[in-house]
């Protein structure tokens, strides 16, 4: 509906509206003057009004009635309607006129008086009443009031002439004042149909805003200056577990989560207020963390009335950052800090030990055999340990010191505010260490096992930034496994030389780590010979050339290798250059008969394709395998003799031989040594090098020689360096020898050289 069509319509419905009562005022003015005319008008003059007076009445009252009852909207009908009202004002303006000549009794001024009267208020109710539309009003007071004028002034009399002249003011003065009349109803209907549309307009912008608000994703609720909700949305409601109709009113004054209190009020300073933190609610079982904005609420001449506040529930939010601050600072199995956290308290402490002189530990705490309980009780077994020890270790310490995982069986224990003396603090850091020992070496009872297990602990005492905290915690690792080494369930501090050799000992792992690639081991020789120095084999040593150290000889490096079972690609390497050079030997007939005799390592042997290994450089290098000779030590065959003797049997069915080198520093016995198949026998260097002098040595030989006669096997000593040496040993009836009496370990190209000069 377009402005005008709007206006006219309500024109239209507000003089429906006074029409019923202006019809009945009308019916009952006519009716009143009828009455009163009928003694000085003729009857049928009388009856010809009325009749005219009820047709219309009876025409408008039924247009206003079918009009009220069924209301239009489109603009054309509400037009026709106005016209069509216009029309029934119209004839009912001209019947009320017409009694301005048919109900005028000239000879009866009085009658005529009381004429004017009725068509003078008539005009004044028409007025009034069609007010709304000027058109309505102006033609109404003119058809009554116009007859009644021109009647009077042609009855031509004083009298009459000036009550035609009032008559006539009073039309003028009503249709002058109609028109300001009509323009304030005029006005009244267009203010009432903008203001509708206002209204409209809000509710419409009121119901957007609250859609907004009850689908937001966030909680939002308004309060007044006491602090009384006076809004809020469902998800606020839901956040606390409550309703709105319960939380609209509350008074946030009489909550049980107070600290909420200052930021809300806050807004009501006109400023932005904050809050995060924990939330309790008062009136439900809701509880969590929330974050919430709030601003202050204004009033249309900017006066503060209250406050809205948004609230973001972060309970999920702080979860998953709890939890992952948790893992990426505590162990999960143990709740321990791990070795992250523990650095980070360790760099703390060194600066509070700093400015406090007090000295501090690290105790590094590793269990012993912990593997082996793995192994055997599985993995659940061990993990209820390491819990066990944790809360063993935390009942060790006070409350201000940290205990810490940082894997597997590591535990550390750090120590602040000891002594300012080294004597002190280290005593202290030992008495702890000693309570460490005695807890964890009682009894775990881990589900139905009862279990035993003891700790190594190494300690090392800090004082200030002296160090960094990654070489603190070395030092302590270090010290730990100076405990393991002398002998477990023990106790040990760091010494500085004992750091030094671990750190060579780690250079020397990288060293070795890169020599095979790089070419930097060697084979040398050492000739052995027989009672006539005629040579019959000899022994390949491993040597490492070093680029800056020059020759390096086992002793240096053999254990490492062992430990780091470095030995293995090494070995093979061995072995492979051993058999090559028996392949070359085998060419020559100064060299056909001589055996080589390589040096395995106990890792090595017990490889499950040991066998394999040695039986495809065999086979590779096309030998003939009895003139490898694999020497091995007592220690390692005694290691698992059942498993040592079939792997020695699948050996001895390639061809090759064995030798038992190093012979009298184990504890062979000699029932075990009847078991192996093995072919000589070479009595150690340290034995041969005391025989002149010692007469234990000398017995201990002569035994060593007879027994392996006993055994069939062949003896040979090594480390002959004397010819005393040689004719005692021979005298006892040793007929091999390997010493620097008959040469030293030399370079192939010197060794076959040698060879050709004999
Ligand atoms: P070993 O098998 O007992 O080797 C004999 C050692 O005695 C050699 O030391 C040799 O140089 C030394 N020697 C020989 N005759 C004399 C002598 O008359 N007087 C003195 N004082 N010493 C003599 P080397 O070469 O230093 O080897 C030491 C140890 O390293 C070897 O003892 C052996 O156990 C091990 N080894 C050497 N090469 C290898 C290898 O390729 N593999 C393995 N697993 N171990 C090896
Ligand atoms: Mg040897
Ligand atoms: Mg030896």
């Amino acid at each position: 509906m377009n402005n005008k069509t709007e206006i006219q319509s309500a024109q239209l419905r507000q003089l429906l509206s006074v029409s019923k009562v202006s019809l009945i005022a009308s019916i009952f003015l006519a009716t009143i003057l009828a009455f009163m005319q009928r003694s000085v008008i003729p009857a049928t003059d009388l009856l010809v009004w009325c009749f005219f007076m009820v047709l219309a009445s009876l025409l408008r009252g039924f247009h206003v009635y079918s009009m009220l009852h069924s209301p239009v909207n489109d603009a054309a009908a509400v037009r026709a309607r106005l016209r069509i009202f216009r029309l029934g004002v119209v004839v009912a303006g001209a019947v009320w006129g017409s009694a301005g000549f048919l109900l005028y009794p000239a000879d009866h001024p009085q009658y005529v008086m009381f004429l004017i009267f009725a068509l003078a208020g008539m005009t004044a109710g028409g007025v009034a009443s069609f007010s709304a539309d000027l058109i309505s009003a102006v033609a109404f007071s003119l058809l009554i009031s116009l007859p009644i004028s021109i009647r009077l002034f042609v009855a031509g009399d004083a009298l009459s002439v000036t009550m035609g002249l009032a008559v006539s003011l009073y039309l003028v003065f009503m249709v002058a004042s109609l028109r300001r009349i009509n323009r304030n109803v005029y006005e009244n209907i267009t203010l009432r149909i903008q203001a509708a549309a206002r209204e409209g307009k809000m509710r419409e912008s009121e119901e957007r805003y609250r859609l907004l608000l009850s689908h937001l994703p966030v909680g939002i609720f308004h309060y007044d200056t006491n602090l009384v909700v006076t809004y809020c949305n469902d998800q606020f409601a839901d956040m606390l577990h409550n309703s709105v109709d319960n939380i609209v009113g509350l008074e946030m004054k009489l909550l049980k989560e107070q600290s909420i209190l200052p930021s809300l009020r806050k807004a009501l300073e006109g400023e932005l207020g904050y809050y995060e933190g924990h939330y309790l609610a008062t009136y439900s079982d809701a509880e969590g963390w929330v974050y919430m904005t709030c601003a202050p609420s204004l009033d249309g001449s900017g006066k503060i009335v209250g406050g809205i506040a948004i609230v973001q529930d972060v309970t999920e939010h702080k979860t998953a950052m709890e939890k992952i601050n948790s893992l990426a600072f505590y162990d999960p199995l143990t709740d321990l800090p791990n070795r992250r956290l523990l650095l980070d308290r360790l760099q703390q402490a060194l600066a509070s030990s700093a400015r406090s002189g007090k000295e501090g530990a690290l105790l590094f705490i590793d269990l012993d055999n912990f593997k082996a309980l793995n192994d055997t009780l599985g993995h659940d077994m061990g993990d209820l340990l390491l819990q066990q020890v944790a809360q063993r270790l935390i009942a060790c310490v006070r409350e201000d010191d940290s205990v810490a995982r940082l894997g597997g069986d590591e535990f550390v224990v750090m120590l602040e505010d000891l002594g300012e003396l080294d004597l002190v603090a280290a005593a202290q850091t030992e008495a702890i260490g000693e309570k460490i020992l005695a807890t964890l070496g009682k009894p775990y009872q881990l589900a139905a096992h009862e279990y035993r297990c003891t700790p190594s602990i190494g300690a090392t005492l800090f004082n200030g930034h002296q160090l960094a905290k990654e070489e603190l915690l070395k030092q302590a690792d270090i010290a730990m496994y100076q405990a393991k080494k002398a002998g477990r369930n023990t106790i040990r501090f760091f010494d500085q030389q004992m750091q030094d050799a671990v750190t060579a000992r780690v250079l020397l792992e990288g060293e070795l780590r890169k020599a095979l690639e790089k070419q930097q081991f060697h084979l040398h020789y050492q000739i052995q010979v027989d009672r006539l120095h005629r040579p019959i084999g000899a022994e390949a040593l491993l040597r490492w050339m070093h680029p800056e150290r020059g020759l390096v000889m086992p002793d240096q490096f053999i254990k490492v290798l062992e430990e780091t079972d470095l030995i293995l690609p090494i070995g093979k390497w061995v072995m492979e250059t051993a058999c090559a050079r028996i392949g070359v030997w085998q060419l020559d007939s100064l060299t056909r008969n001589l055996t080589l005799a390589v040096n395995v390592s106990a890792t090595q042997f017990h490889q499950p394709d040991f066998v394999a290994q040695v039986q495809a450089a065999v086979e590779r290098h096309g030998i003939n395998p009895v003139m490898l000779k694999l020497e091995l030590t007592e220690s390692m065959l005694l290691k698992n003799v059942d498993d040592t003797i079939i792997t020695m049997n699948a050996l001895k069915d390639i061809g090759v031989q064995f030798s038992l080198d190093d012979f009298g520093t184990g504890y062979s016995s000699l029932q075990y040594l009847s078991h192996l198949p093995l072919d000589q026998i070479k009595i150690d260097r340290s034995f041969v090098r005391d025989i002149a002098t010692d007469s234990s040595d000398k017995e201990i030989v002569g035994t060593i020689i007879a027994m392996a006669q006993n055994l069939y096997l062949d003896v040979i000593a090594e480390g002959v360096e004397t010819e005393e040496q040689r004719q005692f040993l021979l005298g006892n009836g040793c007929n091999q020898f390997q010493g620097f009496l008959f040469g030293k370990p030399v370079p192939i190209e010197q060794f076959e050289a040698a060879l050709k000069q004999r």
